[in-house]
């Protein structure tokens, strides 16, 4: 790009600068909703998230753990469990990394409509808050440059990979999910026919669990995408996630199928660390999209029992 054309585009990020500020005056002057928010307070929050994310497991998922310990009957798996909880009181007390694998950092978003974001770049703002809030918390930084040659430590944990939803009002939310790479590498894609039905899922989730035998650190979160797109099935998995352990899907009939899933995942024998035993998963988490009339995508995204997630509404 010459000279000139880089002037060009400067003054045109510049002018688009200046045109978000001037319409944001004008939505407050005609008695519009818009709420400023500056991307600093983005910053400071997804740096105190990183940190208390990797620190505390959320209440949901200690009680779920828990409660598999008293219904766990195999000694090894009882033993496991017991370590787990121990490990999660430790990194509470100390403020220290639950799991030495901190993660990819996945963040997504709700951004109110009527929310102005002011003050500088979003994408740069998040990112600064994943470096800072390693930085400053001790964690592991796992993100590497090029992935098929260099792979070089990016140093500081970024950049996040980053999902928004545009919602209605004028709030943001943010919530963490740092993502370990044990369970993330078992993610899996089918495209199935749709002849295949509730069995073809049935079938794909469970091979997919069986497959990956102790490598996602079980007991498990699993989540499982059904319909739309390639890519989007895959997105509906991630973010099944981050619904509590023990909600199920308001739809009756894909909670059936969670409870199902559930009873047959148990029941696989895998246990915790793949030691044997029947707590194999705590929940199984199912998201829905329409699809295609020629197609019946499912995503299976699994969650280690290190299931850190963490949430902040500016
Ligand atoms: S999969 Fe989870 S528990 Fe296992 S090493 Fe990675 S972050 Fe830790």
């Amino acid at each position: 790009m010459n000279a000139h054309a880089i002037d060009e585009v400067c003054s045109f990020q510049e002018h688009s600068g200046a045109l978000a500020a001037f319409w944001g005056d004008v939505g407050r002057n005609m008695g519009g909703n818009m709420r400023d928010i500056q991307v600093s307070e983005i910053t400071e929050t997804v740096a105190r998230l990183s940190q208390e994310a990797n620190y505390y497991l959320p209440e949901d998922v200690l009680d779920a753990l828990k409660k598999a310990r008293r219904d766990e009957e195999a000694p090894r798996a009882q033993k496991v469990l017991d370590m787990i909880l121990l490990n999660s009181e430790i990194a509470a007390e100390k403020q220290i990394a639950l799991c030495q694998d901190t993660g990819t950092t996945v963040l997504f978003l709700e951004i109110g409509q009527d929310v102005h974001l002011v003050g500088g770049d979003l994408t740069k703002a998040l990112a600064e808050g994943v470096r800072l809030g390693y930085k400053e918390g001790f964690l592991r930084n796992s993100m590497v440059t090029q992935p098929f040659s260099a792979r070089l430590n990016t140093g500081d944990n970024t950049p996040p990979i980053v999902h928004t939803d545009i919602v209605p009002g004028e709030a943001l939310k943010i919530t963490i999910l740092p993502k370990g790479g044990g369970c993330e590498n078992m993610s899996r894609l089918a495209i199935l026919r749709p002849g295949d039905g509730k069995k073809g899922i049935i079938d794909f989730t469970l091979r997919t669990i069986e497959e990956s035998g102790g490598n996602p650190c079980p007991p498990l979160i699993v989540g499982v995408g059904i319909g739309g797109t390639a890519e989007h099935v895959m997105h509906l998995a991630k973010k099944s996630l981050l619904r509590k352990v023990g909600e199920h899907n308001p739809d009756q009939e894909v909670a059936d199928l969670e409870e199902e899933l559930l009873e047959l995942v148990n029941a696989s024998g895998i246990g915790p660390q793949a030691w044997g035993g029947r707590s194999t998963a705590l929940a199984v988490n199912i998201e829905t999209h329409p699809t295609h009339i020629t197609s019946l995508p499912v995503g299976v995204n699994l969650q280690c029992h290190s299931a850190r997630q963490k949430t902040a509404v500016l």
